[in-house]
């Protein structure tokens, strides 16, 4: 099943040529709206369809608060359609902060002189992921600067290590990656120590600007940067993630190139992004970035919205750059995937001492602050099913990751079983007593509005399997 615009799929497009910021400008100038024409896009979307970019521009250029209600509205519609009421919990562990890069925006940039560099051993990878586990965590994200030290063997290595690390009950399902853009032969080194999703956000897509912000190092090779997902798809990885660094640029122009991107790997590919991610920019150390382009968030939750409804299929992802309280009202508009109980500083998860975050250890100021225990409890408040789940990736059902969109009653037969058996697990090893009541209820609440009988009791069977002290267990 394939889910691209027609008008560009041209498998043998040159690499150069699938962002033309002309051609997204005319299209964004070039397009009417009416609230008639949005309600025909958002229900389009609503039917499962992709949005070409034109209907993507229709969505960009509605302003009326109708429009944006009704827009807001959809995006909610879909993603309980398609994801339901569950939300993927992560964390990100940064590996090592030394980079040959010179980023205006990041707290990491080489001319940074006051950042304090450092790169994790094993053993500190081994307390980091431990600290992780003890949390609850199953599902991970390496984060490394660009540097010759962090070549794909070494990556390669410490995914190796971040699997085989298991502290009591506690062991990492999922291991992605945020890296520098690697070439065809690294990124098979990578794929087989056994990542998930290969994000890397090309911060911005408009060619003039990219300029503007990637002043020395590799990264600033545009092209280079663009073409990284069609090189990991030639070596195998067809698990990747998009992303915008929303701030660098016009917010309109980027959520077009997001969706023009997408259809590019479609295209070439027939798979788009495991996932798009959404970084707006935050806080760093001597933080060079002006505010013209700057987002607010009325705009930054319209974007989500239109992501969701232009790219159905796709994991959106939020992060703890934003403010528990926005995050807490925009995940209701496509989001699916969060962190919790997040650290960026270079080895803090097992520094139980140091709690004061400092710009100069990490690479921007993170804003939602709670832990991954809070998290779940607020999550259970809100009658959404905290997931670790990790099943699909395991069970191979990757290449066709459109499942959860397309196959009629995956959600029902996979994704809420699933859901709650890693809840489940959660309570029974780490949930605090009025947690795990709380997390009794909603899972009771979703079994009784179970239809399908034959799912219902195979998956009480498994709870109980659970609560006799098994675990890892999925459909
Ligand atoms: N060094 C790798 C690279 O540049 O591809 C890894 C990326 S970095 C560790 C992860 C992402 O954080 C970047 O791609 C960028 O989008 C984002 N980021 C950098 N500085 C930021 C800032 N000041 N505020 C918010 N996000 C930022
Ligand atoms: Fe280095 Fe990445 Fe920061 Fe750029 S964004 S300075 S490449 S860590």
């Amino acid at each position: 099943m394939k889910f691209y615009t027609q008008q560009y799929a041209i498998p043998d497009v040159p690499m150069q040529a699938f962002i033309d910021s002309e051609e997204i400008w005319d299209i964004i100038k070039n397009t009417s709206t009416s609230p008639e024409k949005v309600l025909e896009v958002i229900q389009k979307a609503l039917n499962k369809n992709r949005l070409s970019l034109q209907e993507v521009a229709v969505l960009i250029n509605a302003n009326d608060t109708a429009s944006v209600n009704a827009i807001k509205e959809g995006a909610k519609e879909l993603k309980n359609k398609v994801y339901g009421n569950r939300i993927v919990l992560f964390a990100p562990l940064y590996i090592g902060n030394k980079c040959s890069n010179n980023c205006s925006y990041c707290g990491f940039r080489s001319t940074n002189t006051e950042a304090e560099r450092k790169t994790l051993s094993d053993l500190e990878i081994t307390h980091e992921i431990e600290a992780l586990q003890e949390n609850g965590q199953k599902r991970l994200v390496l984060v490394y600067g660009e540097h010759r030290e962090y070549s794909p063997e070494y990556i390669a290595h410490t995914v190796k290590v971040a699997y085989i690390v298991k502290k009591n009950s506690g062991e990492i399902r999922r291991v992605n990656i945020n890296a520098a853009p690697l070439d065809i032969e690294g990124f098979r080194i990578v794929k087989e120590a056994g990542i998930g999703t290969y994000q890397i956000f090309q911060e911005t897509y408009h060619p003039e600007a990219y300029k503007w912000y990637h002043l020395g190092g590799k990264k600033s090779n545009f092209e280079n940067r663009l073409t990284a997902l069609d090189r990991a798809q030639e070596a195998g990885i067809d698990d990747v993630g998009i992303g915008v660094l929303f701030g660098l640029y016009d917010w309109r122009f980027e959520v077009m190139a997001l969706v023009r991107h997408t259809n590019h790997l479609e295209a070439c590919y027939n798979v788009g992004p495991h996932t798009i991610s959404f970084p707006r920019i935050k806080d760093a150390a001597g933080w060079e970035v002006g505010d013209k382009y700057f987002v607010s968030d009325a705009d930054f939750t319209k974007l989500i919205a239109i992501l969701r409804l232009a790219v159905p299929y796709t994991g959106m992802i939020l992060t703890a750059r934003e403010p528990a309280k926005l995050r807490d009202e925009i995940i209701q508009f496509g989001v699916s995937q969060i962190d919790g109980g997040t650290k960026i500083e270079i080895g803090s998860y097992s520094d139980t001492l140091n709690l004061k975050q400092n710009l100069n250890r990490e690479q921007f100021k993170i804003n939602d602050e709670r832990s991954l225990a809070e998290i779940i409890d607020e999550l259970l408040d809100k009658e959404m099913i905290p997931s670790f789940c990790t099943a699909c990736y395991r069970k191979g059902r990757t290449g066709e990751h459109f499942m959860e969109f397309s196959v009629p009653g995956f959600i029902k037969k996979f994704c809420t079983p699933n859901a709650i058996l890693t809840l489940v697990e959660y309570i029974e090893d780490y949930a605090i007593p009025s947690t795990a009541q709380k997390a009794w209820q909603i899972i009771e609440k979703n079994i009784n509005e179970m239809e399908d009988d034959k799912i219902k009791s195979s998956l009480i069977e498994k709870i109980e399997k659970v609560k006799m002290g098994q675990r890892d267990l999925y459909y």
